[in-house]
């Protein structure tokens, strides 16, 4: 029998590129500057270039974009967010950790906001719509920009699974005031630690971001307001700017898998996973649904295959927002989805033949 199958492997996506990623690292280690320098300044510019926008500021984390992204424009107690249901429990963070209400939108089938569902969720207090480009697919853009012109909303990205994710041939994170982004390894360009970073067009927001992101201060010890130690360092960036060399090479492979997967996975017991029109997805996740989850993942255990749920709890039912008094059975389609849901092997440097061994195990399941 083969080796174990695991949902995700990082180790095979730093071998691809070992000896560059070894010999930044002792680069930076024997550069003396380990915080804020050049490789995270290369970063960012080489980073916005990638996305097509004018400005990228790298931070410490995707949770700290979003809640600083939010902070930025104003939006705190007593305001409302509109955000889909399924999604992971950062983005909903991001909103509440600055005193904000979020105003749960069901999803497509594509498992983006369904943007049919904004608009009656728009009140006097609604600031803002964060979107998640889930699983890597990018959303509706076209719709999300038209309402937030409507009705004056700012808009966020929430591009954490959706690095290069086009619509209608423009890249998530340029589209909205705020591109928020997580470079936590597992994510499609990851670095070997925590990073994130925020994209925008807007001059004022980036110089904000950067200000924020040191203790508030844009020069040493005079801090203009109170920020955050949301710093990027320096190994990361260097890092993470060897990966970002490597995206198309790393795109084109996570691709070429899920081609695989949709082309020759067969199974009436099993939903594949589709793509909008005007969309791409950079599938961050390859992610099925089967009313029998639980006898597909025991099934694919006794078969040495590893899958994941993302995710069990959408954020609304999760006991950190019990106070929201959101009760079970309030958004259906999004409750289906969390007991629906399966992640199957998916991860760059995965070998043909592991793959065909999945495909193989999920066409013989019979529930
Ligand atoms: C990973 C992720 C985040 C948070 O990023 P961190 O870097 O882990 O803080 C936010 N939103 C989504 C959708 C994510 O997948």
């Amino acid at each position: 029998m083969m080796d174990r199958i695991m949902p995700n492997r990082l180790d095979r996506g730093f071998e691809l590129y070992q000896e560059e990623f070894e010999s930044k690292a002792i680069e930076v280690l024997r550069s003396g500057w380990y915080v804020l320098g050049k490789e995270v300044e290369l970063f960012e510019q080489e980073f916005a270039q990638y996305i097509g926008c004018k400005y990228c500021v790298g931070l410490a984390s995707g949770l700290d974009a979003l809640w600083i992204a939010f902070r930025i424009l104003g939006i705190g107690v007593g305001d409302e967010v509109i955000v889909q249901g399924n999604t992971y429990i950062a983005s909903v963070m991001g909103i509440t950790m600055n005193g904000a209400t979020p105003i749960f939108v069901e999803p497509d089938e594509y498992h983006n906001m369904d943007t049919c569902k904004i608009e009656e969720k728009i009140t006097s207090k609604t600031k803002a719509i964060l979107v998640v480009h889930l699983y890597g697919q990018a959303a509706n853009m076209e719709e999300i920009v038209r309402i937030s012109k409507k009705y004056e909303l700012k808009v966020v990205e929430d591009c954490a699974q959706s690095h290069g994710a086009k619509y209608k041939g423009q890249i998530t994170g340029t589209f909205g005031d705020i591109g928020c982004f997580s470079f936590y390894p597992s994510k499609n360009i990851g670095a070997f630690g925590d990073a994130g970073a925020i994209t925008t067009n807007n001059k004022e927001i980036a110089e904000e971001f950067k200000v924020f992101r040191n203790y508030g201060s844009e020069k040493r010890y005079h801090n203009k307001i109170i920020g955050a130690n949301s710093r990027l360092d320096e190994l990361q960036a260097g890092l993470l700017r060897v990966r970002l060399s490597h995206a198309s090479e790393l795109q084109k492979e996570r691709e070429e898998l899920c081609v695989s997967y949709l082309d020759e996975v067969r199974n009436e017991k099993i939903i594949l996973p589709s793509i909008r029109n005007h969309a791409t997805s950079v599938w961050h996740q390859f992610v099925i649904r089967t009313k029998e989850r639980e006898r597909l993942i025991a099934y694919l255990e006794e078969h040495n295959i590893g899958s994941i749920i993302h995710y069990p709890i959408p954020p609304h039912l999760s006991e950190a927002y019990q106070y929201l008094n959101l009760t079970k059975g309030v958004l259906p389609i999004t409750e289906t989805f969390a007991q629906e849901v399966l992640s199957i092997p998916l991860y760059n440097g995965m070998k043909k033949e592991e793959q065909r061994y999945v495909i193989e195990k999920l066409n013989q399941f019979r529930g």
